[in-house]
Formats: C-alpha cells, structure tokens, sequence
C-alpha cells in the first residue's frame, strides 16, 4: 500500500514538474537590487522554453536556472513555453549619487561607567560590528561590565589593561553603584564523572569570561584581582587529532557567582559500534510558516530537510546512538529553541540540516555540491569528516567545509556542523534533493561520517 501511494507520489510529482512554472522571482513584478538575478522553475523539458527570446536548457527533471542581466529602472521579461506565456517586471533601483559617507566617531569617557548584561547570550564581540565570527563570548544576563567608550551602536568593554571588546547597546543597561571592583577567584573544585570534566570555579561575584580553542583550551576571567593584567588564566591540556584528548563539546556558564565549566571526555567507543550510546541532536532546517528556499520544481526546503533527517534519524537509532529531534512534523521552531533542546539533551553532537540557495548576483547554474558549516574548531575535523562520506557516497561536488556564524553551529554544547546539502535552485542538484533513494543515502553518508570521526 505504502509502495503504492509512492508510486502515485513520484507519477504525481512527474506530472506536476512538468508543468510550466516560475517559483523565483516569486511575483511577476518585484524589485531587485542586483546586477543580475535568475529565473528559477520547471517545465516540460520536451518543450522549448524561451526566456526574452533566448532558449534556456531545462533539465531532464523539468527543472532550470536562468540568468538574466537587469538595467538600472524597469526590466521586462517575457518567458514562453509552448503557447504559454508568462510576463516579469523587475525593478532594479537607480543607484543614488551624491552624499558623502561620514565614519562613525569613537567617543572616549573621561570616566569608566559601570553597566549589566540585560539580556541572555549577549554577545561580547572583538570588533564593534554585527557579524558572526567576532564573536568572543555569549554572557549570561546581569554579568558587570565597565565601559570607556563607544562606537556607534556599541560600548568599548575593557577586559584587562591592553584587553578591549566590543557589545552591543542594546544588550546592556546602566548601573548606578561600584560593581567593577575587581573579582576574587578563591579556588577551583573537580567534579568529574564518567561523561565530563567538569571544574567548578569559586568566585566572590561575576566577571566577564572567555573560553577559546588554539593550541591549548583555555578559560579566562576579566577583572580579577591579584592576577597579571587582572586576568585568570586556566588552561586544559588537550591535542587536536592526538590520543591525549580531543574536544567533544563543552560549556562554561555560572551558577550563581561560581563558574561550572564542563569538558566532554571523548567517549570510548566500540570499535564495531561507534555510535552506541552517543546522545545526537538532529535538526530539519526551516518549517512551519517558514519554507526556506524552494527548489526548481516548486518543492519546498522546510519538508526536503525533515526528510532527510527523519531518514537520518532511523539511521541513527539502527546504529545504536540516542536521538533528539529538534522537530518532527511541520512546525515552527525558533532557532534558540533548537540549540536549547540539543543543550538540554547533552547531546555531543548537533547535525543541521539545509538546502543550499543563492543571492541573486549568483549564477544556480555554476554552484554545486554539498558545503558544511562549523563555527568552533572542536568541530572542524567533524565537518570534514562528513563531508568526504558524503560527496563520496552520493557523487555530490566538494563545496567545501566552511567556518561560518550560524546560530546553530555557535553558542551551542555539542560538536555541531550545519550541512547544505546540494543547492535547491541548481537544476541537477534540485533533481537529486527531491529524490527519496538520494534522501536515504545522504543520511547513511552522514552516519558514516559522524562514524569515521568517531573512530579516528
Ligand atoms: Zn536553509
């Protein structure tokens, strides 16, 4: 019966590719501030499409990708296939002239002023600008910050001496009083079990914090008294790609005015079984009101990427490892809320899964191929690791590992990777995506990947 209702599905969806459709642009008048952008959707490829008189290859899926040049003011393109016509006007605003840029001013205080973090996960940023790996630390609500400056819509923080950073104004509110007398670290207890390091770090009262990942993995507390430059400094000896030990997520945050920093240990798998036990976060990219990108012959990202991931997670189960989806039907799901539920579950690993889009300055016809996402170097030789299964086992382009801020690769406990991955609005790629047999390889090629890094 199942078999059946797949069999009507794919002759359905055969019939409806065929159809002549435009899903991008998404109305047939629209304003775009590019020098080119595309037509993106589906016909019958035994009928000539024409795009401005222009012929325009359709893929054996129904599907195509076509670029076109716009002119500054109004651009009129008129798409035939068969006796069907279909009629755009794109708009594409003149470039204003004139003005001149003045740079925001840093205005330095005479005195240090004393605020609060008045938010949760307010991000302390070394450089005063919103963009994502800048991104030094993400503070608890009500953590004391002294400030000397600003810079347009953020404060200067100091950390230490020569030690400044950056946050937003929003993130912060004044506080009347002398918060920012230096801390007091008054020692350090252990508290390891068999899943964690775990270090309990005793303080008189909250002070801003940094954990980063280099050569060595180090924690270090601002405004400290009787340290050198006020800073605490406590390093955790691990070797990326070595025996000693690997990083397998961590998080660091208070608890009270003590600081619970929690260190992964890298578990001892079962050479057979790698996965047994291993508690994994997989999350379907988009849903409910919001669809994500839509593909060539109109499919959806929201529903390509619950696919997938359901097919991920039975894969998963099979091989013995504790699943969490972030969601399982067609619902909306915030992006915090997602991080939250792998946090909560203590997964050690967070898989997000996408399909791959372009701005409309981009050719859909020159990109391919599966790309993977991380933030944290914890996670580097993660996305490695799956992206060599996948482009093996599916045939898929090498679109590369990537180091990008995204919310569910960052701020995040567990080693976590976003994969893109094929593009939804390439043709060939699109026809792949929407393939169930396809669907069900990527996620057994994700599996094996997560499986080889376990086993390195
Ligand atoms: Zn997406």
């Amino acid at each position: 019966m199942k078999k059946l209702f797949t069999l009507i599905l794919i002759i359905f969806l055969g019939q409806a590719s065929n159809a002549f459709d435009v899903v991008y642009p998404r109305k047939n008048i629209v304003t775009i501030n590019s020098p080119s952008t595309f037509f993106i959707g589906s016909s019958n490829p035994k009928d000539m499409l024409l795009v401005n008189g222009e012929k325009v290859k359709v893929h054996s899926s129904g599907g195509f990708a076509h670029v076109v040049v716009l002119d500054e003011g109004e651009n009129k393109f008129v798409l035939q296939c068969g006796d069907e016509l279909k009629t755009f006007i794109i708009n594409r605003p003149k470039k204003v002239t004139g003005g001149v840029y003045v740079p925001p001013k840093l205005i330095e205080y005479e005195h240090k002023k004393e605020f609060l973090t008045s938010i949760e996960n307010a991000p302390l940023r070394s450089t005063p600008v919103d963009v994502g790996i800048n991104r030094m630390s993400h503070f608890e609500k009500d953590i004391p910050l002294t400030i000397d400056a600003e810079l347009s819509n953020f404060y200067r923080v100091v950390l230490g001496e020569d030690k400044k950073a950056w946050i937003a104004k929003t993130n912060v509110k004044a506080f009347e009083g002398s918060l920012n007398s230096p801390a007091v670290v008054s020692g350090c207890d252990r508290a390891d079990n068999d899943e964690y390091f775990k270090f309990i770090f005793h303080l008189d009262k909250k002070t801003p914090y940094e954990i980063t990942e280099g050569e060595t993995f180090t924690l270090k507390f601002y405004n400290v008294k009787d340290c050198p430059d006020n800073t605490y400094i406590f390093n955790f000896p691990y070797k990326e790609n070595s025996g000693t030990q690997k990083l397998a997520g961590y998080s660091g945050n208070y608890d009270g005015n003590d600081f619970v920093l929690k260190i992964r240990k890298f578990p001892v798998t079962a050479k057979n079984k790698p996965l047994e036990n291993i508690k994994i976060a997989v999350d379907a990219g988009h849903g409910g009101s919001e669809a994500g990108a839509i593909g060539c012959c109109g499919d959806k990202e929201k529903d390509i990427t619950l696919s997938i991931a359901k097919y991920l997670e039975h894969e998963l189960k099979k091989r013995g490892a504790k699943v969490v989806m972030t969601r399982s039907d067609d619902s909306f799901v915030g992006l915090r809320e997602r991080v939250d539920i792998a946090n909560e579950n203590e997964s050690m690993f967070l898989i997000s899964i996408h399909g791959n889009s372009l701005p409309d300055s981009a050719n859909p016809n020159e990109h391919q191929g599966t790309s993977i996402y991380f933030y944290y170097n914890q996670a580097k030789s993660l996305a490695a690791n799956v992206l060599l299964t996948m482009t093996k086992q599916l045939g898929t382009q090498n679109d590369n590992i990537r180091q990008g801020s995204l919310a569910l690769v960052r701020n995040t406990n567990a080693l976590s990777i976003l994969i893109e991955v094929a593009y939804l609005i390439n043709p060939e790629d699109n026809s792949m995506l929407i393939d169930h047999h396809f669907q069900k390889r990527c996620a057994k090629a994700i599996a094996d990947g997560i499986e080889s890094f376990l086993r390195n």
